[in-house]
């Protein structure tokens, strides 16, 4: 029986460690949505002011809400693919929290002191 909880306890401690051994770095992460929008131009005799299809974009930015206050970052195209990146590892970061908690919540179920 005490055998059997010590290779549980080793068995969640390991699983943690490989969590925590993949967490994402703190360095690269971006808390916000992505958005992507069309719009039209200022100039009156683009073929955008005809139909919508002609409209400019897509631009991409970065929502990011404080309260009930919104910013929106604007995107070059060369930021895109490392901010979507840094968003992930966002989310990320909070489900591993969840995940590393529940493992804690069960190590401490089974007696583990440390
Ligand atoms: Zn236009």
């Amino acid at each position: 029986m005490l055998y059997e909880l010590g290779g549980n306890m080793n068995k969640l401690r390991h699983q943690r460690e490989t969590i925590i051994k993949n967490f994402p770095s703190l360095e690269e992460i971006i808390r916000g949505s992505l958005i992507k929008r069309y719009s039209k131009c200022t100039y009156s005799t683009c073929k955008c002011h005809m139909s919508r299809k002609y409209w400019h974009g897509p631009f991409y930015s970065i929502a990011v809400s404080k309260g009930k206050k919104t910013s929106h970052i604007y995107l070059s195209n060369n930021m895109i693919k490392e901010a979507k990146r840094r968003m992930q590892n966002y989310d990320r970061f909070w489900k591993d929290i969840e995940r590393i908690s529940d493992i804690n919540i069960k190590l401490l179920k089974l007696g583990d002191k440390e």
